[in-house]
């Protein structure tokens, strides 16, 4: 099983929402942003690291790609390959 990795920017967060569409066992609605479900906060982003078959990195990758504002990155853990790069920290 493929395993990834998630940053989320909540700062950046503007509540769109559309990652919660598209990947909902990994996002989450919460106060007007989303929470990325598990995260732990580190050098200022959340981060999460999952095992997920090929629709669960599809879905994460769709949630990062479809964010406005560019609040998320994933990466494949195992080959070390950005799937998508939102921002920078
Ligand atoms: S898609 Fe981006 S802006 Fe919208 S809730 Fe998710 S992280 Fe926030």
């Amino acid at each position: 099983m493929p395993r990834i990795r998630i940053e989320y920017d909540r700062e950046t967060c503007i509540g769109a929402f559309v990652c919660v569409d598209q990947d909902p066992d990994h996002f989450e609605p919460d106060n007007g942003k989303a929470v990325l479900v598990g995260g732990k906060r580190d050098d200022g982003v959340y981060v999460l690291e999952n095992d997920v078959d090929g629709d669960g990195m599809e879905r994460a990758v769709m949630a990062a790609k479809g964010c406005p504002v560019d609040a998320i990155n994933v990466r494949d853990v195992d080959s070390g390959e950005d799937l998508y790069w939102g921002f920078e920290h």
